[in-house]
């Protein structure tokens, strides 16, 4: 916290705005779109709407996409349950897509070929596309996008990890017909629990919101024509929100410099690799620092050990994300795999990277790292 929440929720409490509207919605949502425009004409049309997840932001741009019951929806297979579950909302298919090992996101060669196949089995195009930018490291967009427009299939861009990340010198989140943001708690910037849905006009944030409020019509009495749902941002969220953006940038510095320091002090250990930028396109917010294992040149090295190893130090690490398509829930869901996103699973380890890990704390466990990769302990 930056200390300046607190303000804002107390005076939501003075004025009474207890609800999912208000100053402080409008107010979170206005700085959100500085930030995500800010240094970059291109996106000055971009609007937010703020919800209650990221989850609801992912599934709101679903529903403006247009994804009805029986549609397929291409999905980057390597990522958090949350990018997949608002396909399955729609009563509509996920179809996962592996990825490129660069930056570990929706291969888009592969996105293609895919696409093309479910075209020729189900004589039907699927009706969206949901790439990645996992651990904050940005998918290939440029690439992607040009496929999607081949096709003519929007996009519904999850960068619920990639506050602050840019690619080609555009923010993560506003490349995609739609975008998502996520202010969870583990996130770079947390609202307790929210999101913001990033739309390209006035128009699309204005039915962004008409669907986030139960569909409302405009009548004096409650008249619906659609199915609406509950997903406005509440004006105590936003309050913290609002205080959290004047610490955004210091957070993502912060994870940055950790990102830098676990990548020098790991570049000369054999076996590991740290999983940095590819190249000078991407510039990734590293929401976390992840390093894979090769276990040949390590004497077999699992994650796994890593990890508890670190647990009896009192150090927590992480497994990646387990592949959608390995996933029991998603076992008959169609996947065009090329085997990256199962071996990264079996190869990689997020360390910690928050905002109380400290330089010490880094060399420590790069040293821990070290010794593990050298058969030391
Ligand atoms: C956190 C996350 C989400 C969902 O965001 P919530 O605010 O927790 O609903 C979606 N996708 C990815 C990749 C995430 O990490």
């Amino acid at each position: 916290m930056s200390g300046n929440e607190q303000r804002y929720i107390d005076e939501a409490f003075a004025d009474n705005w207890v609800v999912p509207l208000g100053p402080n919605v409008d107010a979170f949502e206005k700085d959100l779109q500085a930030f995500m425009s800010k240094d970059d004409p291109s996106r000055s049309h971009i609007r937010i709407a703020a919800v209650s997840s990221g989850t609801a932001a992912i599934h709101l741009g679903l529903v403006l996409a247009g994804v009805r019951a029986g549609d397929e929806v291409m999905c980057q297979s390597f990522t958090f349950a949350a990018s997949a579950n608002p396909v399955t909302y729609q009563g509509a298919t996920p179809v996962f897509v592996d990825s490129e090992p660069q930056s570990w996101n929706m291969d888009p060669e592969l996105l293609d070929t895919a696409i093309a196949d479910r075209v020729a089995k189900t004589g039907r195009k699927p009706r969206a596309i949901i790439p990645v930018h996992l651990y904050g490291m940005p998918a290939k967009m440029a690439e992607i996008m040009e496929v999607a427009r081949r096709w003519d299939i929007p996009v519904v861009e999850d960068a619920a990890e990639a506050l602050g990340s840019r690619y080609k010198g555009h923010a993560c989140g506003t490349f995609g017909t739609y975008g998502a943001l996520s202010f969870n708690g583990n996130k770079m910037i947390t609202t307790s629990g929210g999101g913001a849905l990033v739309c390209p006009d006035d128009e699309s944030l204005a039915r962004a919101v008409f669907f986030a409020t139960q569909a409302r019509e405009a009548f004096p009495y409650y008249q619906h024509e659609h199915i609406g749902y509950n997903y406005r941002m509440s004006n105590i969220c936003a309050g913290i929100g609002r205080g959290q953006m004047t610490v955004l940038d210091d957070h993502i510095a912060h994870h940055r410099k950790l990102a830098a320091l676990y990548a020098t002090l790991l570049s000369d250990v054999d076996g590991i690799e740290f999983h940095g930028n590819p190249d000078n396109s991407s510039d990734a917010n590293f929401w976390l620092s992840t390093i894979t294992i090769n276990p040949e040149l390590t004497g077999g090295l699992t994650p796994d050990r890593m990890r508890l190893h670190f647990e009896s130090l009192n150090v927590e690490t992480r497994l990646l994300w387990k592949p959608m398509h390995m996933q029991p829930v998603f076992k008959d869901a169609p996947a065009y795999t090329n085997g990256i996103s199962s071996r990264l699973f079996s190869r990689g380890l997020c360390l910690p990277s928050g905002p109380w890990v400290t330089a010490e704390d880094v060399e420590m466990i790069a040293g821990e790292i070290r010794k593990l990769a050298a058969g030391k302990l």
